[in-house]
């Protein structure tokens, strides 16, 4: 049987630990630290790396884990993070502990960002791009280019659970509150994350079918979102790229 659990690094990372029997894979190690002391707590060989995008807080122990392992690494093929033993694009499959996890390209949070969807265990694995009741900052491409990888990652099926890189739940769901206080769906699931994080325990992964439901940026055609971005003189270009640049400009700012 294949498990995923987090271990924590810095103040809001999620590695995420893929195992099954004596065998690991990590994805996004920024800190080497945390992933050796729960690979020895385990007793866990670790097998692979993959990487969704360059940043640093993502890649920061890919050298010393594979120094140390011998593991092979996964990333995107045009990444600034440098060589992996294996690059992949959009379509390419890695073989992780015996599934098959399927690259998805959705650049927009910086621009080599991919994402891995394994459907058998109906994972996504989705970096800065998807988090849970937000997105990740455009730093390196266009808010267009953004909101067509959210669309992309929006159409897996809808029993998908979103592994995304941070605990940024709270902060993204108090801003979701205020383009969006009347949505039902919304402050029902803040109650039960507010209750997670008071007992410390991960919000992350959440399914994309409850994603549709309440965060603000897969959102672009609710009509209650564009009435607050109107309200508040913030809709320029009422289009499904409109409502989302506002929603993440105004997000920037708050
Ligand atoms: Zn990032
Ligand atoms: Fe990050």
């Amino acid at each position: 049987m294949m498990t995923i659990s987090p271990i924590n690094a810095f103040s809001d990372n999620y590695i995420w630990l893929i195992e099954r029997g004596q065998q690991a894979f990590v994805v996004d190690p920024g800190e080497p630290d945390p992933v050796l002391t729960r690979l020895a707590e385990r007793g866990l060989e670790l097998a692979g790396i993959l990487i969704t995008h360059h940043h640093f807080d993502h890649t920061g122990a890919v050298q010393v884990l594979q120094e140390k392992t011998g593991c092979d690494t996964w990333g995107p093929a045009s990444s600034p993070a440098g060589i992996f033993d294996h690059t992949v694009t959009e379509g390419d499959r890695a073989s992780v502990l015996g599934e098959s996890f399927e690259v998805l390209e959705v650049p927009g949070h910086t621009l080599d960002h991919i994402a891995y969807f394994c459907s058998a265990q109906s994972a996504l694995f989705c970096g800065d791009t998807l988090f849970v009741g937000g997105c990740g900052r455009v730093f390196e491409g266009t808010t267009a280019q953004m909101r067509a990888s959210l669309e992309k990652l929006s159409a897996l099926p809808t029993d998908t659970r979103i592994y995304c890189a941070h605990e940024y739940t709270l902060g993204n769901l108090a801003f979701a509150q205020m383009v969006e206080p009347d949505n039902v769906a919304l402050s029902t699931f803040v109650a039960a994350c507010q209750d997670k994080r008071a007992r410390d325990v991960p919000t992350v992964p959440s399914v994309l079918e409850g994603e549709l439901s309440y965060n603000p940026f897969l959102r672009w055609s609710s009509a209650a979102i564009r009435q607050t971005l109107i309200d508040a003189g913030r809709l320029r270009d009422d289009s499904p790229d409109g409502v989302f640049s506002a929603v993440r400009e105004w997000k920037n700012q708050a």
